[in-house]
């Protein structure tokens, strides 16, 4: 039942979203929130009583893991799912995806790595799905072990099942206390920011494809083990299987390869100057090996900026290794197109320089595939909706 107080707060919440809206100034979903939390304090755990959620963190591929998650849950309940639909991962966010109407039973909700513990003391979910921690823009998060070990510090009882990716130390060592743990190794991948154990600071043993400590982290099979020859997305789409199939989904085995087959990866296609130029976001060292590993165009332009959201901060340039360009025409454009030329020459990697993204592509030519930085690729989004004054990371 709700509290009167909750009734107010939603109504407040609702007419500040709309406010905003009409304002033009957004979809209100964050203002929505902020109000209903102002007035409700405890809004979120009423909101979330007597509902079945996920949650679903990790540096890199929530969102889309999030919209993947909410897919397979629907089809495989045939029931409806409410879900963060734009990406809005924090407390605010997450109280407005609780607020919608028709409130379904069934919610899968993307949360922010540092707001986690929050959100699972607030919201009791039954599953969350833990897809990977690596270094993501140096002033954002910061430490990998800082998030590793807050999360450690979390999950200690045994109300939740997390689903994790154990091939990840960090993520093994953040589920070493937790009372249910499904864990997923797809083998044979090494961690870049993992040289030494996240339990004992003891060097890992990787020699065999997979890490070993004398402390112990790494011991506990895992209960699935998938193709290793699977991608970023492929895997990310295994655990989102396996997080539906606890929530109680039916997702027959074939079924379940067709869509890890079949994985969303955040790829946009963008029209410029009559080419269309497949795009992939790639906004730290991980997401951009990943996006590396994807390119399979002869010509190739990376567009990387240091503005907000990007951190102004390019050493993590340094942290990726390019030899999937090797042999290809690279074009470097963006704020900080020299930063990321002048790494890829110290790799023996010939580069081209473009003032902005249309130049890069009229060099380029048809055969083109890009990597862009997070406001880069905001730029691109906006100059197709023909906002004025963006045009692909012009500095
Ligand atoms: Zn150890």
């Amino acid at each position: 039942m709700k509290s009167a107080r909750l009734a107010v707060a939603t109504f407040a919440g609702n007419c500040a979203g709309w406010a905003s809206q009409v304002a033009g100034r957004g979809r209100g979903e964050t203002i929505r929130g902020r109000v209903l939390l102002a007035v409700d304090p405890s809004a979120l755990s009423k909101l979330a009583a007597n509902r079945d959620i996920v949650l679903v963190s990790g540096t890199n591929g929530k969102t889309t893991t999030t919209a993947n998650l909410a897919k397979i849950l629907a089809d495989g309940t045939d029931e409806s799912v409410s879900t963060s639909e734009f990406g809005a991962n924090m407390t605010a966010g997450i109280a407005s995806v609780l607020m919608q109407q028709p409130a379904h039973r069934l919610v899968v909700l993307e949360c922010d790595e540092l707001y986690l513990p929050a959100m699972y003391d607030a919201l009791k979910p039954k599953v969350i799905v833990l897809l990977n921690l690596s270094r993501d823009q140096l002033h954002r998060t910061g430490e990998v072990r800082k998030i590793a070990n807050l999360w450690q510090n979390t999950f200690t009882g045994d109300d939740v099942t997390l689903v994790i990716d154990r091939d990840d130390p960090f993520l093994e060592f953040a589920a070493n206390q937790a009372g249910h743990v499904l864990r997923v190794s797809f083998g044979g991948r090494r961690h870049p920011d993992a040289a030494t154990c996240p339990q004992c600071a003891n060097l890992l043993d990787w020699t065999t494809g997979d890490y070993a400590c004398n402390c112990g982290l790494g011991s506990t099979l895992a209960q699935v083990r998938a193709d290793h020859r699977l991608n970023g997305p492929a895997r990310n789409t295994v655990l989102a299987i396996e997080a539906a199939r606890l929530m109680g989904a039916i997702v027959p085995v074939e079924l379940a390869s067709d869509l890890t087959a079949q994985a969303p990866d955040r790829i946009a296609k963008y029209d410029v100057s009559g080419v269309s130029v497949p795009t992939r976001l790639a906004k730290n060292p991980e997401s951009w090996r990943g996006a590396l590993a994807g390119i399979t165009a002869s010509n190739v332009i990376l567009s990387v900026n240091a503005r907000g959201i990007d951190g102004l901060d390019t050493s993590w340039l340094w942290d990726v290794d390019y030899s999937p360009l090797k042999g290809k025409t690279v074009i470097c454009t963006g704020q900080r197109r020299l930063d990321a030329a002048y790494r890829l020459s110290v790799q023996g990697i010939a580069v081209e320089v473009a003032q902005d993204f249309a130049h890069a592509v009229e060099i380029a030519g048809s055969d083109v595939e890009a990597i862009a930085s997070y406001t880069a690729f905001q730029d691109l989004a906006a100059a197709q909706l023909g906002i004025k004054g963006a045009t692909g990371g012009r500095s």
